[in-house]
């Protein structure tokens, strides 16, 4: 099939508008947010803020519909039936997809559409086909008794996305706790909500009752806060910054003791050893994993940690795969470089770059802005060297282009320079001996090791999420939907039947 045109006017794109709650388009009536394109900063409409009462008449809009349509009752086989149905219609609308997840994101349209989109879809295909694949053991009892496990949705799922990837977190979110019963209020990141309030119409085109898939528009700490209090949210799914994970989860134990998932942030180290089969090869996952959608990645491989003899010519052939990127309007499907999301993020990237360089780290490429891109702040791709565990890029999380440069000269310095004080999200290992490599991944605190590669695959099936800082739960997986319910014991005794 070729692939269509994906070029595309930004001033062009209908933006849907409002929140989307009970199954249509509901007008705020509140204040508004403006958003701007990240490409160039140009003002491209807004989003109304949601203040409690709307979030109130979301989660009990949510409820009632719930409850009414027996969506957490039916037989899992009909939920799979619809999600199914909506995973066909996000394919069938890639390209409208592709540009409403474009217009005022980060995400290239080239990337959005042949990634995101049908990532997102095959995610929610891939907890459709879960659906009904779950069953437990009965217990070692005693014999005269039957034990077991039933599991049953929570009730009302708050989701809170960031604005990095919006349609995938959408679909990581929603995916399993619909799969499970659930119904869903989302609060996206206000600078990124339009292509999850079409995701929202969409699954109403597939069949979904109205009111089990909601969206609220609004700031984090007013809408997102008044979301995760509300006393019939069960569960709240976050993916973000540490900062308000830990926010929300303090307000999940005052409000109710609800559980939480939380991707938060991280500090990934890229280990290459001594001995790697293709130098070409690993100088590429390393380019790929730091400047992928401009760093702003929550599992950016930020940190290269490479053998003393190797670390020369690793170092030319990333630099010569970073030379020709260059910066692009994301609307346009020749780009494939991302800017940053914001001036504040921009800011947040410089600042800590300066705070690194004040420490004594040394900018050995890149630095600064690329030019000519109005107010779209397109960093370029940078390299750190001189740093230790002290130097600001090395302790936190940058989010953005920038990859800070340690060397060392046996396994266990490398190792020991991989563990992260804070974070343990994910780890790139680079080596051709496999005893080296799994030691490597044994030793490592983090979520997900990567070996010779860097980055998911399609395998749904291997979860994510965060060790120590970086987060709680697993997004992905059969661990996702088992996270998007509750689990009662039963014991019954013969003896009285
Ligand atoms: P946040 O973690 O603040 O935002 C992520 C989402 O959470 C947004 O929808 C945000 O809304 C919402 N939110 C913010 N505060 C609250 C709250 N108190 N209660 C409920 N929801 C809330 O990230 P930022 O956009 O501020 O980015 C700052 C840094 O966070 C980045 O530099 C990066 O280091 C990290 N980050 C990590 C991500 C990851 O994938 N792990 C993704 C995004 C950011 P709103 O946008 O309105 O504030």
């Amino acid at each position: 099939m070729s692939t269509p045109t994906l070029d595309f006017e930004p001033g062009d794109v209908p933006l849907p508008q409002g929140h989307f709650i009970g199954g249509s388009f509901v007008p705020g009536g509140e204040t508004h947010i403006d958003v701007r394109r990240p490409s160039d900063g140009v003002p491209l409409g807004y989003v109304p803020d949601a203040c409690a009462d709307t979030v109130d008449r979301a989660v009990s809009d949510a409820l009632s519909a719930w409850k009414a349509s027996g969506w957490g009752t039916r037989p899992p086989r009909e939920r799979a039936r619809v999600l199914a149905r909506w995973a066909d219609l996000i394919d069938a609308h890639a390209v409208s997809l592709a540009q409403l997840e474009t217009v005022s994101s980060t995400r290239p349209v080239a990337e959005a559409y042949a990634s995101d989109v049908p990532f997102t879809a095959d995610a929610i295909r891939f907890f459709a086909e879960l659906a009904d694949k779950l069953g437990g053991d009965l217990a070692a009892t005693r014999q005269d008794s039957l034990g077991f496990i039933s599991s049953e949705p929570y009730g009302v799922v708050g989701a809170i996305t960031p604005w990095n990837f919006p349609l995938s977190m959408c679909s990581w979110k929603c995916g399993p706790a619909l799969a499970a019963g659930n119904a869903v209020v989302l609060k996206p990141s206000e600078m990124t909500p339009f292509s999850t309030l079409r995701l929202a119409e969409l699954a109403i085109e597939a069949g979904m009752p109205p009111g089990v898939f909601n969206v609220v528009n609004g700031r984090g700490a007013t809408t997102g806060a008044a979301l995760t209090r509300h006393p019939d949210i069960a569960k709240v799914s976050f993916t973000g910054s540490t900062r308000t994970g830990v926010a929300i989860m303090t307000e999940a134990a005052q409000h109710g003791v609800k559980p939480v998932t939380l991707e938060l942030g991280g500090k990934s180290p890229q280990l290459v050893f001594e001995h790697v089969t293709n130098l070409e090869h690993t100088a590429h996952c390393i380019a790929r994993g730091f400047t992928s959608n401009g760093g702003q990645a929550c599992v950016a491989g930020s940190r290269l940690i490479v053998h003393k003899r190797v670390a020369g010519p690793l170092l030319d052939a990333l630099q010569r795969l970073l030379a020709p990127i260059a910066p692009g309007p994301v609307w346009r499907s020749s780009t494939r470089y991302s800017p940053l999301i914001s001036r504040m993020q921009a800011e947040r990237v410089e600042s800590l770059i300066a705070a690194s360089v004040a420490d004594g780290a040394e900018v050995i490429y890149g630095g600064g802005f690329f030019e000519g891109t109005g107010d779209g702040y397109f960093h370029r791709p940078t390299l750190l060297a001189n740093v230790t565990g002290r130097t600001p890029a090395v302790r936190e999380e940058v989010f953005g282009p920038v990859l800070t440069v340690q060397t060392f000269e046996d396994e266990d310095e490398g190792i020991a320079l991989a563990a992260h004080p804070t974070y343990g999200l994910a780890a790139g290992v680079h080596t051709s001996d496999i005893g080296q490599a799994l030691r490597a991944m044994r030793r490592i605190a983090a979520g997900t090791v990567w070996i010779n590669r860097y980055g998911r695959s399609g395998d749904l099936i291997i979860p994510t999420g965060g060790f120590r800082q970086s987060g709680i739960g697993k997004d992905l997986g059969r661990e996702a939907l088992l996270a998007s319910m509750r689990h009662k014991s039963v014991l019954i005794d013969f003896e009285a039947l």
